[in-house]
């Protein structure tokens, strides 16, 4: 298929294992930002193509691994409301709170939707105008386009029972807050490609100067990854410390002005807990004050919840490249797909999930 099989030509493929291997010389550990490449890296068998000396380590790119679990409590506490109808992308549905996921609230009742745009959501919120619409807007750079424009057009609307429940995280400030770790391990990165697509590269530029790592923008086929690791490596062995861009046929060096633009007008940076990471300073997007009639935990007057992490769950330690999931000592046996403790045994582009299901390490 044109677009999809040109990126995982095994020969090609051969021919980057080739050109690391001959370029490696000294042990790297080189982390991949996104959950998408994570589980590319861990299907694909990537990791075992390598020479011994290059380790890969997987980053915070799973926006269902990061979403704090009060934010989830507070999610449950709405969606368990008998007036509301909480819009959510699939993916949220299982990932647990500190006593329950949504998918119980919705199995006890509750009004619980799988949406597959935020813009669903405001049409939902038209059709249903005694209901009180929430959508769960998470994610990185990447959705907050989309969820951007759901507020937007339902303000342009005049829509009142309509709301955000907003944990928007963002990319930059979680690579510093890995590097700052006296413990840390990363020497390079692969930046994520989509992340860029809205973005652009240019907040990178610093982190690669401050930090000294080589941060290359990479896609999710195969051989993005292998190209973006062999451009990493080789930054890394020429002692040179930039930002590349290896998927040049989707990002441009300053992303798309007009989603950075509607962004800017809906969203306000703002502190975020990051699941397993505690607190990061400016790293994360809330409601503008102009769209505070918006934020869903403001209309519903909740108040900060401090629940409890599972002592078990050592996701913190594996989103700063401090650990592998199979280090973890609940992965497989009390952590499963069926059973996760841990939200990135959940996701799609969680780590733990992609060992568990590739298990090819
Ligand atoms: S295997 Fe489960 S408990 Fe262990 S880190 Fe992963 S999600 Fe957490």
């Amino acid at each position: 298929m044109k677009y999809l099989d040109e990126y995982r030509d095994p020969e090609v493929a051969r021919h980057y294992v080739t050109a690391i291997e001959k370029i490696t010389t000294k042990p790297w550990t080189i982390m991949e930002i996104c959950g998408g490449q994570t589980h590319a890296i861990v299907r694909y068998g990537i990791q075992n193509m390598l020479p011994g000396e290059i380790t890969l380590v997987h980053g915070p790119g799973c926006p269902v691994c990061v979403t704090p679990i009060e934010k989830i409590d507070k999610a449950l506490e709405i969606a368990a409301r008998p007036e509301v109808i909480f819009c959510s992308f699939g993916d949220m549905l299982r990932v647990p709170g500190s006593v329950t996921d949504l998918l119980s609230v919705r199995a006890e009742g509750g009004d619980v939707r799988v949406i597959y745009s935020p813009l669903d959501a405001v049409q939902v919120a038209r059709d249903n105008p005694h209901k009180e619409i929430v959508f769960f807007a998470v994610g990185f750079e990447t959705t907050a386009p989309g969820n951007a424009m759901a507020v937007y057009q339902a303000r342009e609307m005049g829509l009142k029972n309509f709301s955000l429940l907003v944990s928007h995280v963002l990319v930059p400030p979680v690579m510093e807050s890995i590097l700052s770790n006296p413990d840390g391990k990363v020497q390079g990165f692969l930046a994520a490609g989509h992340v860029c697509t809205v973005m652009g590269m240019d907040a990178y530029v610093p982190i690669a100067a401050k930090y000294k790592v080589p941060i290359v923008v990479t896609g999710f086929e195969p051989l993005d990854i292998l190209q973006g690791l062999y451009m990493c490596i080789r930054q890394l062995e020429a002692g040179r410390r930039q930002v590349e861009n290896q998927y040049s046929r989707v990002v441009e060096a300053h992303g798309n002005r007009s989603a950075q633009q509607l962004i800017s007008e809906v969203f306000q940076v703002i502190p975020r807990q990051w699941r397993g990471l505690g607190e990061i300073p400016q790293s994360g997007w809330g409601l503008a004050p102009a769209y505070a009639d918006y934020d869903a935990e403001r209309h519903f007057g909740l108040t900060e919840i401090l629940p409890e992490e599972s002592s078990d769950c050592i996701s913190g330690e594996i989103m700063q490249g401090l650990k592998k999931p199979v280090q973890c000592p609940a992965f497989g046996i009390k952590c499963t797909p069926d059973h996760p403790i841990g939200a990135p045994m959940v996701s799609t582009e969680g780590a733990c999930s992609a060992y568990y299901r590739y298990g090819n390490e």
